[in-house]
């Protein structure tokens, strides 16, 4: 079994990102909204910042107490998305249930979603128009890549249905012309869906889930899930798939730093678009 090093590839992107930003006289400016106190997303958005500064993107903080008037949220968005100078905005989720999540994230301009989870970007990538991939999706995307795995014709199994993970990662793969199955908490017998799966990508937050005795020999396993116990992260996947499966992504260290890299790599992209640079 061969470990898919998501920290490794992720420091690898960066090097690259750095290269390519320096090339470039204005800074890249992403603009990250939190409201509230949640205790991961502070953790979460430490590492964006500092992973910003890594490569000379220009991070710019909005950070509201949860006490906040909604309309100052929309308003300090709307402003954002008038400034040419910010080129990425997102706002770090979840924020407290009293205020409306839609509303405020389909504020954001979609040229500046570097999230991807405006429904403005939805549409457009349903449509297969040129759209900000979702950066947990984006990042599973090119660990398989760097691994040479190709998922052309292969049964694809994702279990998690988020809008944020499950859903658009299960886009993409039948965009990759995978055959994929989305599974989530009312399938019944999960075990015989993910059995069949040549690649399982992992998506709820139950710790070990998924153990050997569902999986097929030889599978790609990518787990996404992340919970806390006792201080300790633990992914979707128990370690007991480890002598069974072809390829395992590690938590932490797998898709965790593939998808900061790739939000990154959203907000340069989104610059580039922004200043008429085509992407290549
Ligand atoms: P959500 O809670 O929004 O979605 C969880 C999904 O899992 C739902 O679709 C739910 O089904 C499904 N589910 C829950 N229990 C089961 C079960 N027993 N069997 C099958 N499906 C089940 O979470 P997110 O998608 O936002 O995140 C999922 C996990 O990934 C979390 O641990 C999160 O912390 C982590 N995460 C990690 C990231 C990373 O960079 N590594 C980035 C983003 C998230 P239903 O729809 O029926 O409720």
């Amino acid at each position: 079994m061969e470990i898919m090093d998501g920290k490794n590839l992720s420091n690898i992107i960066k090097d690259d990102l750095r290269k390519e930003i320096s090339m470039y006289v204005q800074t890249p400016i992403l603009a990250v909204i939190t409201i509230g106190d949640d205790e991961a997303s502070k953790v979460y958005v430490n590492n964006k910042r500092k992973s910003c500064e890594q490569v000379g993107i220009s991070f710019m903080h909005f950070d509201y107490l949860s006490e906040v008037k909604e309309s100052v949220v929309i308003n300090k968005i709307k402003e954002l998305n008038k400034d040419v100078s910010v080129n990425g905005i997102i706002v770090q989720l979840p924020i407290p249930d009293h205020f409306n999540v839609e509303k405020i994230i389909n504020t954001i301009d979609v040229s500046k979603d570097v999230d991807g989870l405006t429904n403005e970007s939805k549409i457009k990538r349903m449509n297969n128009e040129e759209s900000l991939v979702p950066c947990t999706t984006k990042g599973i995307l090119e660990l398989l890549d760097y691994y040479k795995i190709n998922m052309e014709s292969k049964r694809v199994v994702v279990v998690g249905r988020s809008e944020l993970v499950g859903t658009p990662t299960y886009q993409e793969c039948l965009k990759r012309n995978a055959t994929v199955t989305i599974c989530h908490s009312k399938t019944i017998d999960l075990g015989s869906i993910t059995k069949e799966a040549d690649i399982l990508i992992v998506a709820t937050g139950h710790k070990y889930l998924i153990d050997k005795n569902m999986i097929k020999e030889g599978c790609v396993i990518i787990d996404v899930g992340i919970s806390r116990d006792n201080g300790k992260l633990y992914g979707d996947v128990n370690p007991d798939v480890s002598d069974k499966c072809s390829y395992l992504t590690p938590v932490p260290g797998g898709v965790g730093p593939m998808t900061v890299v790739m939000l990154l790599k959203n907000t340069f992209i989104a610059y580039k678009n922004q200043h008429g640079v085509k992407n290549v």
